[in-house]
């Protein structure tokens, strides 16, 4: 068994193999010539105090003691078969692919969107020129949303399986190792394209199959069961039909609700990107004028309870960027990430609050289930008409959108499209102007 323990750092000093390799061998009673490998399981900052500390758990491991295994999977050959079909190539569609072979069976994977490299060549375009590619956008295309996302790798919920196993698939598809013990493990849109380039080869190499620019149209019903899916005029039968078409596919909401498919609408949540200079985070969470070149960029998380309505941040991207991530170029959508090494000069977060079924019930006559997608949409295309040409997003600051003031000039932002400025607190529901103002 190796031995296990937490240093308390500074920052430097975790920074340094060397320094921590002989204290954790002294700590451990081992001598140093001996120690075959000191193994990181666990990385924390404890930004609480004036100086900030860095929590190490490690491993030791003697001469004498079996060393762990690297991360490493077989997937069988499933050529030949029983076939699954699977909508939609995002983390989820990948994962199932990767779970049926597994289990021996090959997957199809239909994509409406194209391959990771044409998707880059897209994606420049609506930076460039506003230009929306409905099926290959920051949403569509190999990989789903979550090839250019930002790889916030945080949940530690045991609900739908082994979390763990997820950060291992990751690593032997050539996420950094650091995500395995990083206490809020951070892959980086930089990386993320290769990562899944190499899920598709896993996949193809064990039989399963990719078919690009192959957006479901419709489905294949039999006696109330799924027997296929067509795009256009090809049908597509399987086994099974896996829907892993996420949350930007209206259409495919739209599909089942024509169908008669059972839905349901349920709460959700909605609102801003908010941006600061990183350089401000990091003051003000680790109490210093600037961070030096051994702590990472600061993030936060915000919770606040506002006339009983939650409002909080999410999806913080400390060096990051905001980025245009519609799928339909009548409606203005951001969101955020970061590259791994978290240097871009600005800090940006989701800050949203919670819609309920009663905020959109008005709806309901016209939209039944779908009303909170119609919902979500009215304020999208709101937002679009606020802001300008190619893709310019409406924006305020936040002191005078808390004031209820027109900003006169706004700040310097990452949003390469650019933004204009726009008294949100005018046009947006009123419900998330004032739950976002007060939270
Ligand atoms: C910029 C950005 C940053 C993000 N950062 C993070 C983060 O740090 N951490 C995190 O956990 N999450 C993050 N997310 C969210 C995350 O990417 C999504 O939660 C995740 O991708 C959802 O996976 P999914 O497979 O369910 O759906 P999606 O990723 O949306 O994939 C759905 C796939 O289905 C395809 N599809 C849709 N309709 C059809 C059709 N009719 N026919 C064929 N194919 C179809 C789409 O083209 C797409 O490839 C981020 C998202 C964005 C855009």
């Amino acid at each position: 068994m190796p031995y296990k323990l937490t240093l308390v750092l500074t920052p430097k000093q975790a920074a340094d193999v060397k320094y921590y390799t002989e204290q954790a061998a002294r700590r451990a009673g081992v001598a140093e010539q001996d120690v075959a490998l000191i193994r990181v399981v666990g990385r924390s900052i404890d930004a609480r105090q004036r100086q900030p500390k860095v929590n190490l758990t490690l491993e030791v491991y003697a001469d004498c003691e079996p060393q762990p295994a690297p991360v490493h999977f077989d997937y069988p050959s499933v050529a030949g078969r029983t076939e699954v079909v699977i909508v939609g190539s995002g983390p989820a569609g990948l994962f199932t692919a990767l779970r049926l072979i597994e289990r021996g069976y090959r997957p199809v994977i239909l994509e409406r969107g194209r391959d990771v490299s044409a998707r880059k060549r897209d994606i420049a375009r609506i930076n460039r020129n506003g230009a929306v590619d409905p099926d290959s956008n920051y949403a569509f295309g190999e990989g789903g949303a979550g090839t250019f996302s930002d790889g916030k790798l945080f949940t530690r919920s045991k609900k739908r399986g082994d979390y763990n196993k997820a950060l291992q698939t990751l690593v032997f598809h050539g996420a950094t190792p650091e995500i395995l013990y990083e206490s809020h493990p951070h892959i980086g849109t930089d990386k993320l394209p290769r990562v899944i380039s190499n899920i598709r080869r896993t996949i193809l190499e064990a039989g399963g199959s990719f078919v690009f620019d192959a957006r479901v149209t419709d489905v294949e019903l039999h006696d109330d069961r799924v027997k296929g899916v067509w795009v256009g005029d090809t049908l597509y039968e399987g086994a099974a039909v896996v829907l892993a078409t996420g949350h930007s596919a209206r259409d495919i909401y739209e599909l089942l609700h024509r169908r008669g498919v059972r839905l349901e609408a349920k709460p959700f949540a909605m609102g801003v990107r908010i941006e600061h200079p990183q350089a401000l985070i990091d003051s003000i969470q680790y109490h210093c004028e600037s961070r030096g070149e051994y702590l990472p960029a600061a993030s936060y998380s915000l919770v606040s309870q506002e006339g009983g309505r939650g409002v909080y941040s999410f999806c913080m991207c400390p060096g990051g960027f905001i980025v245009p991530a519609m799928t339909d170029a009548a409606e203005s959508v951001v969101n955020g990430m970061s590259p791994s090494g978290r240097n871009s000069v600005f800090a940006n977060s989701g800050l949203v609050t919670e819609v309920r079924l009663a905020d959109f019930e008005h709806l309901r006559a016209e939209w039944g289930e779908l009303a909170g997608l119609k919902f979500q949409q009215q304020f999208e295309r709101l937002a679009r008409q606020q802001g300008g040409e190619h893709q310019i997003a409406p924006a305020q600051r936040v002191a005078d959108f808390v004031a209820g003031c027109a900003s006169g000039s706004l700040s310097r932002t990452s949003y390469i499209p650019g933004v204009v400025p726009s008294r949100l607190d005018k046009w947006m529901p009123g419900f998330i102007a004032s739950s976002l103002r007060a939270g």
